[in-house]
């Protein structure tokens, strides 16, 4: 067999992604890799396909490394569902399962075996692998590597003993979604990764829909959009244990089928809501950042924050849980000045780094300070919100997505000049110190006990733009923030001060032009269609579809019975529905409609040894709504 046979046999794919093949090659003429590629580009075929190909020709094994138990069962399920014989080692297993796997990968049994990084060093597990065929080591998620990222794992530098172990050298790859050159760096050094092809895809995922919002009612607003998208499956981010509970709760109330997630709860029932979700029980999950490691559900159509997550880092990577698939998703973020003062609260308050000494808890806290700042900016900027993530990320192109809230809202730029000399011209004669509140209110005229406090009533800018709504202030603030007037010291105080370009604004050489969204910015109800701006046209171009694709009438109602059979034999066989087939599969179903085996191997997903299984079903599902439709 070669590479692509395999892909279409036992994956159901007609072509590479980008990197793929260069990596695959790259593994097979002997050459470790580094793949750097965002979530849902495609990483696991990179190792797993030239692993079935060693596996074929001379019987090496490939050994998996990856940090935790549930993303490891969901690949290994995944492979079995794909016709092929793979294992995991860890401690989920009994000490009699553990034996059983192993004497089962020692008669080489299984191409493919998932590991736990700790078990690698264990006698046990050594005598199998200095006995065995080790053909690659395969390290999933390998910034856990390096130190600078969040996901350190200790056991992750034991990875390079127990390969020193090992008679003869495997080849080592080593996929990440982190982009960091210090990460990037840690890895090729602590994996010590020979000359190591490298390829590092672009971060962005194309097929995710971007949007922030804010709204006086958050719940009324989630609660529209899920009205909006029935039966879809998504994650709601809240910021505390307490809005998961509160919101979940309420949703259950209006008979949503909803779980939730977070670290108040016990093993058992995190466990089981877990489930619930994967296996899409419960469809729709509230829960807290807690929520997610590990979670390889492919056919998640959206994710709402309720609140804004502490960093950029953070939103991506829970925002990206969305459409891993490749089909249409999308990402809202809701956002509120409150949730600011929220992510400062657990900065200050940080429980995390107690071991650590009093310098260093200081560096970490400015670097999260700084970080809240650049995902604040990111809830106000008026540019496009994808390039915005980009270029944080490191990577620069044109200002226009044409799939985020920004770019498919009308904007005009209007001049803000006298707004920002008063902003700016207040933070100058307060002497540069006082937060953004204070500046806000005084220039607005507010007669607060706070304000007379601080005799910024006396101010001469008290009151200058009473007739500039506070909202409105607080975006040319942003502006301000954001392009170098003014800045904040990174401190827990945040006091604003004059930066570079003040001067110039304060003496009128330099104009300031912003981009206002065109009508009053109230910000578009999510669901609530009858708002103005691109959130609500970009919405109701999705609503009535499916998987995000735009679907006949016909094809919808096709769809619906699809998925039917595949939860009814999800449920006979135990395993999560989208491990069957992915919600790409069964849309791909519906445009087709293939009525022979021939047309249904056509269908992207489906296999040869899937087909087995399932095609007869599913075809037979196709004929009958084609003869009842006409
Ligand atoms: P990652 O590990 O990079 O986050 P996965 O390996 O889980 O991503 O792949 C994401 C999804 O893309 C999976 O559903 C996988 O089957 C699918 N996929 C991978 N490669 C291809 C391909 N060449 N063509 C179509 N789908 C693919
Ligand atoms: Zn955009």
């Amino acid at each position: 067999m070669d590479k692509q046979t395999i892909l279409r046999q036992y994956f159901g794919y007609d072509s590479f992604r980008e990197g793929q093949e260069f990596l695959i090659d790259s593994i097979l003429e002997g050459r470790d890799v580094l793949g750097i590629m965002p979530t849902g580009a495609g990483k696991s075929m990179c190792y797993q396909i030239p692993a079935l190909l060693m596996n074929e020709r001379w019987g090496g094994i490939t050994l998996v490394i990856s940090p935790l138990i549930s993303l490891m069962k969901d690949q290994v399920e995944g492979l079995n569902q794909a016709g092929v014989h793979a294992a995991y080692l860890n401690s989920s297993l009994t000490q009699g399962q553990y034996r059983k796997a192993l004497s089962l990968a020692s008669q080489g049994r299984y191409p493919i075996i998932y590991v736990a990084p700790e078990r690698l060093m264990t006698g046990e597990f050594l005598d199998f692998a200095v006995h065995a065929p080790i053909a690659m080591v395969a390290v999933d998620e390998a910034h856990c590597v390096s130190q600078w990222g969040q996901d350190f794992r200790p056991s992750y530098l034991k990875i390079t003993e127990f390969i020193d172990r090992l008679d003869t050298r495997p080849v080592v790859a080593a996929f990440t979604a982190t982009a960091t050159k210090e990460v990037r760096e840690d890895i090729i050094d602590l994996l010590m990764l020979r000359t190591p092809a490298l390829i590092t895809t672009g971060f962005d995922r194309a097929n995710l829909y971007f949007g922030v919002m804010t709204s006086k009612d958050r719940y009324q607003t989630i609660k529209n959009y899920l009205e909006c998208h029935p039966g879809e499956s998504g994650i709601i981010y809240c910021l505390t244990r307490k809005t998961v509970e509160e919101i979940c709760s309420r949703l259950k109330g209006e008979g949503f089928p909803v779980t939730r997630y977070h670290a108040g709860l016990g093993d058992e029932e995190r466990k089981q809501n877990q489930e619930d979700f994967i296996y899409d029980r419960s469809p729709l999950m509230v829960a807290t950042n807690a929520f997610g490691m590990g979670i390889d559900k492919s056919n998640v159509r959206f994710v709402l924050h309720c609140g804004m997550p502490k960093n950029l880092e953070s939103y991506y990577q829970e925002a990206g849980r969305a459409g891993r698939d490749g089909q249409p998703a999308e990402c809202i973020l809701l956002y509120s000045g409150q949730d600011v003062r929220t992510n400062q609260f657990f900065i200050e308050n940080n429980q995390d780094n107690q071991e650590l000494d009093e310098i260093t808890r200081r560096m970490i806290a400015e670097r999260d300070r700084e970080r809240l700042r650049r995902i604040t900016f990111y809830c106000a900027t008026n540019d496009c919100l994808r390039d915005y993530i980009l270029r944080y990320f490191g990577e620069y192109r044109e200002n226009y997505c044409g799939n985020c809230s920004n770019c498919l809202s009308q904007f005009e730029t209007k001049d803000v000049t006298q707004t920002a000399q008063s902003l700016i011209g207040c933070v100058e004669s307060c002497r540069e110190r006082y937060g953004v509140n204070v500046i806000l209110d005084t220039v607005h005229g507010a007669n607060t006990e706070k304000i007379r406090g601080y005799r910024m009533n006396e101010n001469p800018f008290y009151g200058k733009q009473a007739a500039v709504p506070v909202h409105l202030l607080r975006q040319v603030m942003n502006y301000l923030l954001m392009h170098e007037y003014l800045t904040l010291t990174n401190d827990e105080y945040s006091i604003v001060k004059l930066a570079g370009k003040a001067a110039d604004v304060l003496s009128g050489k330099e104009k300031v032009e912003m981009k206002l969204p065109k009508t009053q910015p109230h910000p578009a109800k999510i669901a609530g269609r009858e708002s103005s701006g691109g959130s609500g046209d970009r919405a109701s171009r999705r609503r009535g579809t499916a998987a995000g694709v735009d679907l006949t009438a016909d094809q919808q109602a096709l769809f619906e019975k699809l998925r039917a059979l595949r939860m009814e034999i999800a449920r006979a066989e135990k395993v999560p529905p989208y491990l069957i087939f992915s919600d790409r599969t069964l849309t791909h179903m519906c445009l087709l409609r293939p009525e022979t085996r021939e047309e249904m191997l056509k269908v992207s997903g489906v296999g040869e040894y899937k087909y087995e299984k399932y095609g007869e079903r599913f075809l037979a599902c196709v004929r009958e709504e084609g003869s009842g439709s006409y």
